[in-house]
């Protein structure tokens, strides 16, 4: 049965504004802090947000066009993250860790209209900026409250002379609110984007998720101190900026990543919740413990890739409450969490590090399904491996101006992650591998992750990464870079003796204990901190 409304009945756009509109009921006195370089509260934020928005629209940025920020993490770009969408424009949060051919692509192909760039990045935009007539404004911002530059425009001075009043107008919850760039295996970034709705319906999920679990697990609360580790620049740094405003939390934003700032923030501004990738984590573990850093009031959320028992175990023993969580660029990002059922939280810490690291829990609010090839459900046997697939309300629709590749994600209606994962009977997922990454020797599939997780908890060990080499006879075999701890001299028999366990205890095969390792200084990375596979497997 549909009722019709009433008539005059106010037809409520899920808005972004709305997030903002609710900063100033709770805490409106609790600041954002950018390093040790500038503080301001939440008045100050919504203000300088109006001074945004009318800066934007006597450019001409009156709705839908594009503006890509290149910058730091820091306020201006959380001022950003509303002022843009709320005037009905796009923000183009710009990768600056791409290599410059591929940063000019995503300008390019987002057609940004306004380009707002720290002063650290300038030489890279004149070095193509013959390339991008489009862009009809460049604004400047700058740590050093100088004017940059004469020929740009500066961010501070624009604002200044800008009025602090604004009426977010509504619009279209649909409309779109923010865009950025993925990097697959292979061809041209490809354009994610997200609307409105989707991202008010993500901070809803990221407040239910994260605000219902109990205490000493990983719960995000009214009192915490928030502080993301993850780039703004990538899925709105996984769009926990989005709910820290809503519920004004103090905020910490620490500017290039740097491991010593980052424990000196987190002791002196007191931060108590962040999320990160796991080598990240690993970084700010080794500073702390150079330091003596004291992390025991720190909650991580961990994602963007597998979280290593191994340094689970070690976050753990430093009293850290750590927390895994799985999505990705196309999910808005998060996807699940891991939920820590209360009544286990006694047991050892080797048990805690295991369920730790699992992916996560099944999620809120979204239609997953772990699907085989044949597309049915696999039994939550934990051992039977398939893709997963979901349906949310906050997934990305496709790909910028790019069907193809769109249609190719939304396979049959569900949105195909290329994670191949297991379930247990407590709904507990564990992704194994992404397809791609995966080892198929002798038609069987080797995860990388679990060999990765295996090699990594040998005390030698300080980290590693497997990728499948092509072999004659067995199609693939798993080959294991591993970079040994300082002082350290490890043998394939030493690593092939200590996975030996494993396979005592039924959690690997025999056969998937690789016989090829490679002893090196590092292990390559993405723009966003993760293991770069396919950088490994070209250098191999
Ligand atoms: P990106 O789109 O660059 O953020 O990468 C998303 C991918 O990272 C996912 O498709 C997974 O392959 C991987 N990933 C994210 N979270 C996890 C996790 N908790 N465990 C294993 N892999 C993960």
């Amino acid at each position: 049965m549909k009722i019709k409304p009433a008539p005059g009945a106010y037809d409520f756009q899920l808005l972004i504004k709305n997030i903002l509109a609710y900063s100033l009921v709770l805490e409106p006195e609790r600041e954002i802090v950018y390093s040790n370089k500038s503080r301001y509260n939440y008045h100050t934020l919504n203000k300088r947000i109006r001074q945004l928005a009318n800066v934007l629209n006597s450019l001409g940025a009156n709705g839908g066009a594009p503006v890509g920020v290149i910058d730091y993490d820091c306020h201006r770009y959380l001022e950003c993250y509303f002022g843009i969408p709320m005037t009905g424009n796009v923000l183009h949060t710009v990768n600056w860790r791409l290599s410059p051919a591929q940063i000019l692509y995503t300008i390019k192909h987002a057609q940004d209209k306004i380009l707002i760039v720290n002063e650290d990045f300038l030489p890279l935009v004149e070095g193509f900026i013959d390339q991008i007539p489009f862009v009809a404004h460049i604004i400047v911002t700058t740590d050093n409250n100088s004017a940059a530059s004469n020929a740009y425009k500066s961010y501070e001075h624009l604002l200044l002379q800008a009025a602090d009043t604004y009426d977010f107008p509504d619009f279209d919850e649909d409309a779109v609110a923010t865009m950025f760039y993925t990097t697959g295996t292979t061809g041209d970034p490809k354009g994610v984007y997200y609307t409105h709705r989707q991202l008010v319906l993500h901070t809803f999920h990221l407040a239910a998720t994260f605000g219902f679990v109990g205490g000493a697990a990983g719960r995000m609360s009214s009192d915490d101190v928030y502080m993301p580790l993850t780039s703004m620049f990538h899925v709105h740094a996984w769009g926990f900026p989005y709910l820290a405003t809503m519920y004004s939390l103090k905020q910490v934003y620490t500017g290039r990543f740097d491991a010593t700032t980052v424990t000196e923030l987190i002791a002196n501004e007191g931060v108590t919740f962040s999320h990160c990738v796991p080598t990240i984590l690993q970084m700010v573990l080794n500073k702390a413990d150079e330091q003596q850093t004291d992390l025991s009031r720190w909650k991580v959320v961990s994602g963007g890739a597998a979280m290593p028992v191994a340094l689970a175990k070690r976050a753990l023993q430093m009293g850290i409450d750590l927390r895994a969580s799985y999505g990705m660029s196309e999910t808005c990002p998060v996807i699940c969490s891991g939920y820590i059922p209360l009544a286990c939280k006694d047991n050892d810490i080797d048990w805690q590090a295991r369920t730790r690291s699992r992916t996560g829990t099944w999620p809120l609010f979204t239609d997953m399904r772990i699907v085989d090839a044949q597309g049915n459900d696999v039994p939550k046997d934990d051992t039977t491996q398939g893709e997963i697939v979901l349906r949310a309300p906050w997934l990305t629709n496709g790909y910028l101006y790019d069907d193809v590749r769109g249609a190719e994600l939304w396979t049959g209606g569900y949105l195909h992650t290329g994670d191949v994962a297991t379930i247990n009977e407590r709904n507990s997922i564990r992704i194994a591998d992404r397809i791609k990454d995966v080892i198929k020797s002798g038609g069987e599939w080797i995860s990388s992750i679990a060999l990765e997780s295996f090699i990594g908890q040998h005390p030698w060990v300080a980290e590693t990464a497997v990728v499948g080499l092509p072999d004659a006879q067995w199609g693939e075999r798993p080959c294991a870079l591993v970079v040994p701890h300082a002082g350290k001299t490890l043998t394939a028999d030493i690593l092939r003796d200590h996975l030996q366990q494993y396979v005592n205890s039924g959690e690997l095969s025999k056969w998937a204990v690789p016989e090829l390792y490679k002893w090196v200084d590092a292990i390559p990375k993405t723009s966003v901190g993760k293991i770069d596979k396919k950088e490994i497997r070209r250098s191999i």
